[in-house]
């Protein structure tokens, strides 16, 4: 008995041991790094993302310290995604400031007729390769202007983007516990001001798991609310005991979530020959990529005959307010032809047994569901400040404004939200 139980043990000490060193949960650190004595001067921001934590769920659920945090600071009515309003393409238009199209991160999952490779959120070789992720990620010029930076997550940072990664971070996984962040957090705003980082991210999947899998009306979405809203206030008050001043919080989402109609879904379209066209995208926004352009538009016009639960587009005719057309494009990644459903209709090309009740993808502007949650509070923001739905991109430019951290490049995001909710500097003190 003893000799089973030992037998047992050393098992389970090498199953964990080969799931642990499978997961990597070692903090990454890039040696020789130091803030300079002029970025030493500037304030901290931790900026964190829940995914799919949609516009009203703080208020439908009654997190009550995301509640209080945000009256008491800056919270807008909504924050608006970019099109298409999935995970890796807002997560990245966050932290660049440009649209999907302009990033070249266009979907979660695409294809680059010019590389005749696909981009898969799931692939970790493709999402740790830097040369996928168009324009400059605020860690890239955080770093590149001799400021630290850390990440317990954010889409992209464990890539090197322009050779750069943060000094800190974590490769992807989700076994370390949020305390364990959190303590994370503490330790590095405890690090010497010389190698603090300035700008740190935090990333929550749990309430878009949650959502996904019960639909955004359910108990265990409710749970997974109060879960992250009890981890913001755990790490506020870690935060306090550090005794690092100048400490601010952005707290938001990538996008929202609705239910669909998971019990009768699109199939795949008869107009489609996959000996035409490279077919990318499922549920809320399919691709098809023309093997050679004289497909397209008998395609097309054969789409638009057979199409009733969804909107045809071809490349050439998205929606201006999108900007996921052919002058969008820069990196050439977009679909010939898009096919979009109408809300709460999704695709379900491939016969998939069941299909998730939540999701999100949807045009913003059309439905509301699909809005993001944005709060901040510290000492550089406004106090008691509601303020109006506006697009994500500029909390790039929000940011950088902080942190003062310089862009040279075309980015999408503006300085309306940063000029509206940031205490202004007296005109004596720089
Ligand atoms: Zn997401």
């Amino acid at each position: 008995m003893k000799k089973h139980s030992l037998a047992l043990l050393l098992l389970l000490t090498i199953s964990i041991n080969a799931f642990c060193q499978f997961a990597d949960i070692t903090q990454k650190v890039i040696a020789d790094r130091k803030n300079s004595a002029e970025q030493q001067k500037k304030p901290y921001v931790i900026l964190i993302s829940a995914d799919g934590f949609r516009y009203d769920f703080a208020k439908k659920y009654d997190a009550q310290n995301l509640l209080k945090l945000g009256s008491e600071g800056v919270s807008a009515s909504s924050m608006i995604p970019s099109y298409p309003s999935v995970t890796f393409p807002n997560h990245y238009a966050i932290i660049s400031g440009l649209y999907p199209s302009h990033s070249g991160l266009v979907n979660n999952t695409f294809y680059d007729p010019a590389r005749n490779d696909k981009y898969a959120m799931g692939n970790k070789t493709k999402v740790t390769d830097g040369t996928w992720y168009g324009g400059s990620p605020l860690w890239v010029l955080a770093e590149q202007q001799k400021m630290l930076s850390a990440s317990f997550y954010w889409v992209a940072s464990e890539s090197a983007i322009k050779g750069v990664r943060p000094t800190y971070y974590y490769n992807y996984n989700e076994q370390i516990n949020i305390h364990d962040r959190i303590q994370a957090v503490v330790d590095w705003l405890k690090l010497p001001p010389a190698e603090r980082p300035h700008l740190i991210t935090l990333y929550f999947p749990q309430v878009d798991h949650a959502a996904h899998l019960n639909g955004p009306e359910s108990p265990a979405v409710e749970k997974e609310v109060h879960f992250i809203d009890s981890a913001v206030n755990e790490l506020q008050k870690a935060v306090k005991t550090t005794g690092v001043k100048d400490v601010n919080f952005i707290f938001l989402s990538d996008h929202g979530m609705t239910r669909v109609d998971n019990q009768n879904p699109i199939g795949i379209p008869a107009a489609i020959d996959t000996a035409k066209f490279v077919v990318s995208g499922d549920g809320i926004l399919v691709e098809l990529y023309a093997k050679d352009k004289k497909y397209i538009q008998e395609t097309y016009d054969a789409l638009k005959k057979e199409a009733k639960d969804y909107d045809v587009y071809l490349k050439t005719n998205v929606p201006a307010h999108l900007h996921y057309g052919t002058t969008d494009d820069w990196h050439n990644r977009i679909g010939d032809i898009l096919l979009i459903p109408y809300a709460p209709k999704v695709f379900n090309l491939y016969n998939k047994k069941s299909i998730n009740p939540g999701w999100h993808g949807y045009d913003p502007s059309v439905v509301k569901d699909m809005h993001a949650t944005f709060y901040a509070w510290g000492p550089v923001f406004k106090k008691h400040l509601s303020i109006p739905a506006f697009e994500n991109v500029s909390v790039f430019n929000l940011v950088s404004r902080i942190l003062d951290i310089k862009h040279t490049e075309k980015i999408d995001g503006t300085n309306k939200l940063a000029d509206k909710i940031l205490i202004k500097k007296p005109a004596n003190k720089k």
